[in-house]
């Protein structure tokens, strides 16, 4: 018989339609997966976790994020995306070819066990830190040790062009590490896309992807990158559809919009980065008025944080903002305003649609894999609690994580991580971070 775990009086967000949501609920665990929720359940011989004093709801989905940046968080929050001191020639061309395999391996862990004690149960790694096949193997290592449920999208090296080792080791990676789809770990391809790249290397990196049958996660609508109507030229050539999931998407133009839109591709908004870092106005209104829904993510720790709490925010003000600059201009045809809950479903369904794990997790749903957080709602910067998904959407962040489970696993207890040895991950990051920055020339910002 399975483990399993009843999680009991918790106010439960399961924010799956057809299952509700519930003032005071019980949530059971078995094994991996969600057994049941509703209230006053019993279960025999199940451990017990009271959730009287909790909010427990799906974790959240980080759509993309170069995780490998994990050890150089904040060392580039006033730089732009371009020009000679940007985040491309800083981030990209200096710091990251100093990266060795360890290096890649501890800036990982240390995205991932801050992630996880965000509440983030999902990631992607968006993994452009690939120069040799020991990288790729160092940034899995991390993502199994973890625990969490990653997709690992591996990314073209971000300062050179990419050789013919490039395909080669995906399709070695794809064969020795992802042979069954059904882990924790995903596999998918993170292509450089059209808009830095000609178009038949474009072309050639998403094929790839489509023969192993991965989902494609490419940076599209880049700043002036955008303008230039690169991904309009692969719609015309009829390479997109409904396994990729495109970031940004800041400088579109409206008919490349649709053309995501009508091949059923997903978007990854990142609008903390976008706004700090000039890729262009984060378009949540045009999403929206095409009717896509984004999911959220955290794309660089070297400028933003790294919390999905931020994000939802950062997302929903600007929504309000803009649509109250038109109503303020008497302005026609005003846009409904985001609600909490729409915003609260960015950053949990949208981004298990975004992934390809909606089959999985992004709901607290009855035989989906148990990838739940409790928040603690005891806590004075958040009670007493009058509505739990503003609570949630607006109020909280970090410190009301309490408890993180992924596939029914406890990975965060009591506030507490497990499985982790903090003292060395400390020493780990200061090691490689030393080596890194040392290796590259660059020097820390002044104080
Ligand atoms: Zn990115």
């Amino acid at each position: 018989m399975a483990d399993k775990t009843l999680l009991k009086n918790g106010i439960v967000l399961t924010l799956d339609k057809k299952v509700g949501n519930f003032h005071q609920a019980d949530v059971l665990i078995e094994g991996a997966k969600i057994a049941a929720v509703a209230p006053n359940l019993i279960a025999e011989g199940a451990e017990v976790i009271d959730a009287s004093d909790m909010i427990v709801m799906p974790g959240f989905v980080d759509t993309h994020r170069h995780v490998w940046e994990g050890i150089l968080r904040n060392i580039a929050t006033d730089i732009p995306l371009e020009g000679e001191a940007g985040y491309r020639s800083l981030i990209l061309s200096t710091l990251a070819p100093a990266f060795r395999p360890e290096d890649a391996y501890v800036g990982n862990l240390v995205g991932l066990y801050g992630a996880i004690d965000a509440g983030i149960t999902t990631i992607l790694d968006w993994s452009h830190i690939q120069a040799t096949r020991e990288h790729g193997d160092a940034v899995i290592k991390a993502l199994q040790e973890s625990g969490m449920r990653a997709v690992f999208a591996y990314g073209y090296p971000a300062w050179k062009a990419p050789d013919e080792n490039q395909d080669k080791w995906i399709r070695e990676i794809a064969k020795q590490y992802f042979a069954s789809k059904d882990q924790l770990l995903t596999f998918a391809v993170a292509p450089q896309g059209p808009e830095f790249t000609a178009f038949d290397v474009a072309k050639a990196q998403w094929t790839l992807a489509r023969e192993l049958d991965v989902r494609i996660s490419v940076h599209v609508g880049v700043g002036m990158a955008g303008k230039l109507g690169k991904l309009a030229e692969m719609g015309k050539a009829r390479l997109l559809k409904d396994d990729t999931t495109y970031i940004h998407c800041t400088t579109l133009s409206d008919d490349e919009l649709q053309m995501i839109t009508d091949t059923g591709g997903t978007i990854s908004l990142s609008a903390p980065t976008e706004m700090l870092m000039g890729h262009g106005m984060p378009p949540i209104q045009k999403f929206l008025d095409c009717g896509l829904r984004p999911s959220l993510s955290v794309d660089a720790e070297t400028n933003a944080p790294n919390d999905m709490f931020t994000q939802m925010r950062a997302v929903n003000s600007l929504q309000k903002g803009l649509v109250f600059e038109k109503k303020l201009a008497r302005k026609s045809g005003i846009p409904a305003f985001l609600a909490a809950r729409e915003v609260l479903e960015f950053a949990t369904i949208e981004g298990a649609r975004a992934n390809g794990l909606l089959d999985k997790t992004g709901t607290l749903t009855p035989d989906k894999q148990a990838d739940i957080i409790m928040l603690r709602t005891d806590r004075p910067n958040i009670l007493p609690v009058n509505d739990p998904v503003s609570a949630v959407t607006w109020g909280m962040d970090t410190s009301n994580v309490d408890s993180v489970f992924v596939a029914g696993k406890a990975l965060k207890r009591n506030g507490q991580l497990l499985n982790v040895d903090l003292n060395r991950l400390m020493q780990q990051a200061y090691q490689s971070r030393d080596y890194v920055v040392s290796k590259s020339g660059f020097k820390l910002p002044e104080i």
